[in-house]
């Protein structure tokens, strides 16, 4: 018999939301408009500390709509972190600009500030640093990017940040969340993320005005007349009042969730210690200033330590018992897709990608499946 399928990442419910959704029904709020698509943009406001909200059907969305509040249009470049999912960077496509991809620092995992800086530079000496329209760092598998010094860098430019705290929700430096550090920020509530909507986005921002033009942009830009009036191109973007109901019942156990996902990490490092090789394998660091979620436990065999093949043979042996770990996000300029697009740095992105694994992080692995999955990982490095 099959063993039970343990998944990377899987949906967490917390047990209020269907209530949630019910109120929807009942209210005949099945729209993307209504009381919880309200609710919740209050709960991620209070949650995060940011001042305006907009409920969105995807992280993807999100920053599509962050790049138009922005003015990124044709022939404009974004500088975006290499090392990431491809929904950072699809949309400055969308937008009709040109993604140039940056590095990370072996910290954070995330955009290399020194690369980013060296970027800025080469884009000034070529006359075209007034084309640089954003700068989108990403908090990866939760981990705070350096945003003081990114900050630091780009206000030195004027350049606005988009945040991409897809996976970060609930991480923090110095004890200010993550997406509220840019002008504006993003949050995923897709499946697999830390809690989720089943689908949906958020878009954050301290600017009341950046908040309001995203709300009326996701809604097919309409303007106050009684007929349909238009005066620029929107889109379809509003997050379903349904599924916001389910946005507030994960809302209630962010927290708890945090703690489990964090405690997961914990306890493979403990793992690694009996296995007498935590010394060898290189993590994501927090080093006081920052608080990671800690979304997924991603973890680098580095090859002066361990054979060039580690991360794929132990994924392979987790999967052959039913286990499902996954290489580390494939860099955007490694892509096909974005083969022509420039790339600054070195090959720390590219490394990461080679030599590292994302370990199954579900809120809701029990005592069961953390056996087998410690089971596994020992019989492999035995
Ligand atoms: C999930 C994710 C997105 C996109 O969010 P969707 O809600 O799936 O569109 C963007 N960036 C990163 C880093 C992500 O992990």
């Amino acid at each position: 018999m099959k063993m039970k399928k343990i998944w990377l990442s899987s949906p967490h419910m917390g047990g209020k939301e269907q209530t949630f959704v019910q109120e929807a029904f009942e209210g005949n709020w099945i729209a993307p408009i209504g009381p919880n698509l309200n609710e919740f943009e209050k709960d991620i406001c209070k949650y995060t500390g940011a001042n305006h909200c907009v409920g969105l059907t995807s992280g993807t969305a999100a920053i599509h709509l962050a790049l138009k509040i922005l003015g990124v249009d044709h022939g404009d470049y974004v500088l975006v972190q290499s090392f990431t999912f491809c929904g950072s960077a699809n949309p400055i496509v969308y937008a009709g600009a040109t993604p140039v991809y940056i590095d990370s620092e072996n910290l954070t995992w995330n955009m290399c500030p020194k690369a980013l800086g060296q970027a800025l530079e080469d884009f000034e000496r070529k006359g075209l640093i007034n084309k640089v329209k954003a700068i989108i760092p990403v908090h990866l598998y939760g981990m705070p990017a350096k945003m003081d010094q990114i900050s630091f860098i780009a206000n030195k430019y004027g350049i606005p940040i988009v945040e991409d705290a897809a996976e970060s929700i609930g991480s923090s430096i110095r004890n200010q969340q993550t997406g509220t550090f840019g002008d504006l920020g993003v949050f995923s509530f897709n499946g697999n993320k830390i809690i989720t909507t089943s689908g949906g986005g958020g878009l954050v921002s301290h600017s009341k005005e950046h908040i309001d033009l995203a709300r009326k942009l996701s809604t097919q830009a309409r303007e106050d007349a009684p007929y349909y009036q238009h005066e620029m191109v929107g889109f379809n973007y509003r997050l379903s009042n349904v599924s916001a109901g389910i946005g507030r019942g994960q809302m209630m156990v962010l927290n708890q969730r945090i703690e489990q996902r964090r405690s997961n990490f914990e306890r493979y490092m403990r793992l690694f210690e009996r296995l007498g090789i935590s010394e060898k394998i290189k993590v994501q660091e927090e080093r006081e200033i920052r608080f990671s979620n800690r979304w997924l436990t991603a973890v680098y065999f580095d090859p002066v330590y361990f054979f060039k093949d580690t991360s794929e043979k132990l994924r392979i042996h987790l999967d052959a018992t039913n286990i499902e770990s996954r290489p580390l996000w494939k860099p955007m300029h490694m892509q096909p897709v974005f083969k022509d697009c420039l790339f600054y740095g070195t090959a720390v992105c590219e490394d990461l990608f080679n030599y590292g694994l994302c370990l199954p992080s579900g809120s809701n692995l029990n005592e069961e499946d953390w056996l087998r999955i410690e089971n596994e990982i020992t019989n492999y490095f035995n």
